[in-house]
């Protein structure tokens, strides 16, 4: 199933070309608390939701998909978790960057996973601001993985079991000397979308084509075969130092290709299995 936000707080399934408004599958979540408990609740209940949404999916308006304004597919995350240098190419680009080099010793398990902040989220709808218009900000393709339910040690080979679907994700970054975490949560620089992809719906998350264009040029394209960690290890290990919980996110590495966008620029992003999303720059 494909499951999106869009419009604000509407909920959305999409089949085929079509989108049907199942906003009010929500009423099936339990009702909102103060303070509200950590991670995603509509990730937390998605197998609840998702039979609502069956039973109502009939009858509910359909949407013109590209009149909607696409939203995070993910609300609430508790933490986006990004993994540095997990595909080789990149690493040699990223290494090649003058000023650099310091940052990019030793592989991902020397360098570790690092986080950005969730107050950076938005939907492919909403378009990424750019900052510091002398600096460069890069775009970095991933595969998004959306964690379903509360973990901690999490062994490699339940790791998958732990997901809840797939999505697009972009981890837009200004280069420069800060640490990661500083400057990759700039508001509007984690992106997800266009929809949260189920768990069921991708056979093999290791397997799939990606690419990215910008203003029509290709700039990155891939396949996450190619990661040099692949999603279940990234998942057990990050769950050995913090506990994972539904709605969290893991940005799992960009391949080669990241270049400048600047104001104006529109990104066209796919991922195989899951779709495709145009993010616009301003
Ligand atoms: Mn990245």
């Amino acid at each position: 199933m494909k499951i999106c936000w869009f419009d604000g707080a509407r909920l959305g399934v999409v089949t085929g070309a079509e989108m049907r408004d199942v906003t009010g599958a929500l009423a099936v979540l339990p009702p909102a608390t103060y303070p509200a408990p950590p991670g995603d609740m509509l990730i937390e209940h998605l197998d609840r939701v998702r039979l609502e949404i069956q039973r109502l999916w009939r009858d509910a308006p359909i949407v013109e998909i590209g009149q909607a304004m696409l939203m995070s597919p993910v609300r609430n995350p508790s933490k986006i978790i990004a993994a540095p240098v997990n595909f080789p190419f990149h690493i040699q680009e990223a290494k090649s960057a003058p000023g650099v080099f310091k940052q990019y010793e030793g592989g991902i398990e020397e360098q570790g996973l690092f986080l950005k902040a969730t107050s950076s989220l938005v939907g492919c709808g909403q378009g990424v601001r750019t900052r510091f218009p002398a600096r460069q900000t890069h775009h970095e393709i991933e595969l998004g993985v959306v964690i379903g339910k509360t973990g901690s040690d999490i062994p490699l080979d339940e790791a998958l079991s732990y997901v809840a679907g797939y999505t697009i994700a972009l981890d837009m970054t200004v280069r420069g000397g800060e640490d990661r975490s500083m400057r990759k949560s700039l508001d509007t620089y984690s992106v997800l979308g266009p929809w949260l992809v189920t768990a069921d719906e991708v056979a093999d998350p290791q397997v799939l084509d990606f690419e990215l264009s910008v203003n029509g040029v290709l700039r990155q394209r891939s396949n996450t075969r190619h990661m040099i960690m692949g999603i279940a290890k990234l998942i057990a290990w990050a769950s050995t130092f913090y506990t994972l919980l539904p709605g969290d996110v893991i940005m799992s590495g960009t391949s080669e290709g990241v270049g400048r966008v600047e104001p104006g620029d529109m990104m066209h992003c796919r991922i195989e299995s899951i779709g495709s999303m145009t993010v616009q720059v301003r």
